[in-house]
């Protein structure tokens, strides 16, 4: 990743790979202090170099070991890994000589987190990294001496590598995240709420009955709620002729919506309710509006009032 990238697809994080050149010098379970852990040790384009590296997702420090200039990191929410499973990430990175985190700072994702370095005991500048796809921050020893979490996956499985070089990837399956397609939340069938040209819909909730047009005979009412307009813009006959509304076929009602007896409208004091069908027949994305004919007469409602029933 780049300094300052960020990746949220469906509302989720994607976990990026911390650094902008990735030259793994140690893999994952491999011999002395990867053996058994899924730990990767990464420098950058040059040795010796003590490159930045920045947080693969928003992320909060939970705990610091200065003398190995080590810090445990969580996410915040949970986030989507390149195997595609969505969790929270818990991981570790050591060895950063200027190590300046704090238990309980949040970095975004993207900002720097740290500097390779030498700290605690390094050959060569690097980062070690490991990660688990959980929230479970147990740090424990296994039987080689290694500390590890539990629910640690190979490097490969955790991070996408947008705008990575891979300089030496010791032949892991690095993936970007076009790789790894999201799948939308599901929707009610035939409605997804994006209202459009030819969207079926209804009027969600109950509205005030603000003014009266005059004269009565007109049978049209203004409604500051659903049109946007005020009162005294109503009043004074400032507003568009599609901002006021037809009487007809609304239905008055209580401000919980039943039914009156009397069925005759009064400004400032009615609500009605209208369970028709329409059709969009226009939307202004400026406005959020979308333009609608009620009984012949063409008028602009916000679009967060009308519930959309159906595609076609
Ligand atoms: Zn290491």
């Amino acid at each position: 990743m780049l300094k300052g990238q960020i990746s949220v697809r469906d509302g989720i994080e994607d976990f990026l790979c911390p650094f902008t050149d990735m030259y793994i010098t140690q893999g994952s379970n491999s011999a002395y202090s990867h053996k058994g852990i899924m730990a990767n040790d990464v420098r950058g384009k040059e040795p010796g170099v003590r490159y930045p590296y920045y947080a693969p997702c928003t992320c909060k420090c939970l705990k610091t070991y200065p003398q190995s200039g080590q810090v445990m990191w969580q996410s915040v929410n949970k986030v989507r890994f390149s195997n595609g499973r969505v969790d929270y990430a818990t991981f570790m990175t050591c060895h950063d000589d200027t190590m300046d985190a704090k238990i309980g700072m949040v970095v975004p994702q993207g900002n720097q987190l740290g500097n390779m370095g030498t700290k605690g005991n390094a050959t060569g500048v690097h980062c070690h990294i490991e990660v688990s796809q959980s929230a479970d921050t147990s740090w424990t020893k296994n039987q080689y001496g290694n500390y590890h979490f539990n629910n640690e996956y190979d490097l490969d499985d955790c991070y996408f590598v947008d705008n990575t070089n891979v300089l030496n990837g010791m032949g892991g399956n690095w993936r970007t995240t076009d790789k790894v397609p999201v799948n939308p939340t599901p929707t009610p069938a035939g409605a997804d709420q994006v209202l459009y040209k030819g969207s079926k819909v209804k009027f969600n909730g109950v509205f005030k009955v603000d003014i009266l047009k005059s004269p009565i005979s007109s049978n049209l009412f203004g409604c500051c709620q659903l049109t946007g307009c005020s009162y005294n813009d109503y009043y004074n006959e400032k507003v568009k002729s599609y901002h006021w509304l037809p009487c007809q076929p609304f239905t008055e009602c209580d401000v919980n919506g039943n039914l009156t007896k009397d069925q005759m409208l009064s400004g400032g004091n009615s609500y009605v309710k209208n369970d028709n069908i329409y059709t969009v027949e226009d939307i202004d994305v400026k406005s959020n509006s979308a333009k609608l004919n009620i009984s012949g007469r063409s008028v602009w409602v916000f679009s967060k009032y009308l519930y959309e029933i159906s595609n076609n």
